[in-house]
């Protein structure tokens, strides 16, 4: 299996650190807000090469965190009035909701960086007794950067270079020693959350995060670290500088990046608010169509999305899922149970398939042409069953489709669908829960029907609702 390394540029043969071992750390969203779609790849990619893995029979270990704790979830809390806390905690549980409802497994462990700032003031103490950082006069302390001398190794960027453009924008009355320094550890504002350390009562950068959470649930060193290719500089380089300055050990074997989803060729993004989010494609879709549309392009190509796409991704997913309901179908009816001999030659050739799938996988997570070789054991599928043919036969073409879908996260399986009979009691029992004030119940209950693809509609004649 050959990765796209980052850091060397090159595809690069997988080797894990431990046999049959993965250990994964994939960059988390900041909750401030319902995630977009732009970060909904990184979560739809790394999801599908971990799934990748274990197909190819690897334990895989899977973290990802939750920033809890950043400007722009404070910001959020007060304008609302309410603690940064309840902002996060609210925007985690909206995030898990969007996560399954596209198929993305929940992560081994899914740390929250408010829970573990007793390491990151560990980290960096020790940062402070090996001269990589020092505190300044107000308790900041910084990143002592030209100290380490590989930064820049994976974003091949030169020092002397970054101090140039440092020195056009740099700030007066800093007390860095230098303005490549970042920090690890900032003082408080008024009103703002904070811990106590020996510096002053502040709270961590970001960067410092992410280095105390990989160690803490995978060890010194792993073998993938990944998020989106905005995250290469300064994130990730600073991440290695802190990890390998503060453990004398490689931090990451392999950096995977995934490119940006766009919106007229430019990132969606929160900041320039050409974005949609998942909660709103999930009205007009169902969220598999977004996953299918999301793995229809190699993962560091950039991908524009439109509703075209969109429309072709849905019509593809559709002839995948008529070709799996069509062999079921023959399945349940047929009248001979075991395979014949000339059955047997065709499920051997339907192999070719799975290989064909196999060896674009293995090329650095091709899904696209992986997603090819679906379409063509479909048409396979589709030719050569028919109501005479055995059960044995149908059911093995059939696991064998579910087994290719289901390493890209894609169900194939029709699922029986809930009854109107069904929701209207579920709304009922919403509209109840409400009159109660619990809303958390009526919330619950909404994101149940939103997962069976009903949305609600508050309207003033009472509640609406629709499927997907
Ligand atoms: P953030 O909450 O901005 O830190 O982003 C969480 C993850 O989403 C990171 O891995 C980002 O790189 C990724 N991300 C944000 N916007 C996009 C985009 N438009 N396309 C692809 N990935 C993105
Ligand atoms: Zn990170």
């Amino acid at each position: 299996m050959k990765v796209y390394n980052t850091l060397s540029r090159q595809k690069e043969e997988f080797v894990p650190l431990e046999d049959g071992k993965v250990k994964m750390y994939v960059c988390g969203p900041t909750v401030y807000n319902l995630i977009h779609i732009g970060n909904a790849r990184p979560m739809i990619v790394f999801d599908t090469v971990r799934r990748y893995m274990e197909y190819k029979g690897y334990e895989v270990n899977f973290v990802s965190n939750f920033t809890d704790v950043d400007d722009k979830i404070i910001k959020k809390a007060v304008e609302e009035g309410v603690s940064a806390q309840e902002i996060s905690q609210r925007y985690i549980k909206e995030c898990k909701k969007d996560m399954a409802a596209m198929n993305v497994k929940p992560a081994t462990t899914h740390p929250l960086a408010t829970e573990e700032i007793d390491g990151m003031l560990q980290m960096i103490s020790t940062l402070i007794e090996k001269g990589y950082a020092y505190p300044a006069g107000d308790g900041t302390v910084y990143f002592r950067t030209r100290k380490f001398k590989e930064y820049g190794k994976l974003s091949h960027k030169n020092l002397d270079d970054l101090q140039a453009g440092h020195r056009e924008i740099k700030v007066t009355g800093e007390e860095k020693e230098d303005s490549l320094d970042f920090v690890l550890w900032k003082p408080k504002k008024e009103g703002e959350p904070y811990w106590e350390s020996s510096w002053c009562q502040g709270r961590p950068g970001w960067h410092i995060e992410c280095s105390v959470m990989s160690k803490k649930y995978l060890g010194e060193e792993i073998d993938i670290h990944a998020g989106g290719e905005d995250l290469i500089f300064p994130h990730h380089e600073n991440e290695i500088a802190q990890s390998e300055a503060c453990n004398g050990k490689v931090f990451a074997k392999y950096w995977l990046h995934n490119g940006f989803l766009n919106i007229d060729n430019k990132k969606m993004s929160k900041s320039l608010g050409n974005f949609f989010t998942v909660r709103e494609i999930s009205e007009k879709y169902d969220l598999q169509v977004l996953r299918f549309f999301m793995l229809s392009a190699h993962y560091r190509s950039p991908l524009n999305f439109s509703e075209e796409l969109m429309e072709a991704a849905k019509n593809g997913l559709d002839r995948i899922r008529n070709g799996a309901e069509n062999l079921k179908h023959l399945s349940k009816n047929a009248h001979i149970e075991e395979m014949t001999e000339e059955e047997k030659e065709i499920w051997e050739k339907s192999r070719e398939f799975v290989t064909k799938f196999e060896t674009a996988m293995d090329d650095d997570f091709n899904t696209a042409d992986g997603i090819s070789s679906v379409f063509e054991l479909v048409k396979y599928a589709n030719t050569k069953a028919n109501g005479d043919s055995s059960r044995e036969f149908l059911e093995g073409l059939y696991q064998r489709l579910v087994q290719l879908c289901d390493i890209l996260g894609i169900i194939v399986e029709a699922k029986e669908e809930i009854l109107d009979e069904e929701i209207e009691k579920l709304i009922e029992e919403r509209q109840a829960a409400r009159k109660e004030k619990n809303f958390a119940r009526a919330d619950e209950i909404r994101g149940m029907l939103l997962e069976q693809g009903i949305i609600l509609e508050d309207t003033r004649e009472g509640v609406k609702w629709k499927r997907a």
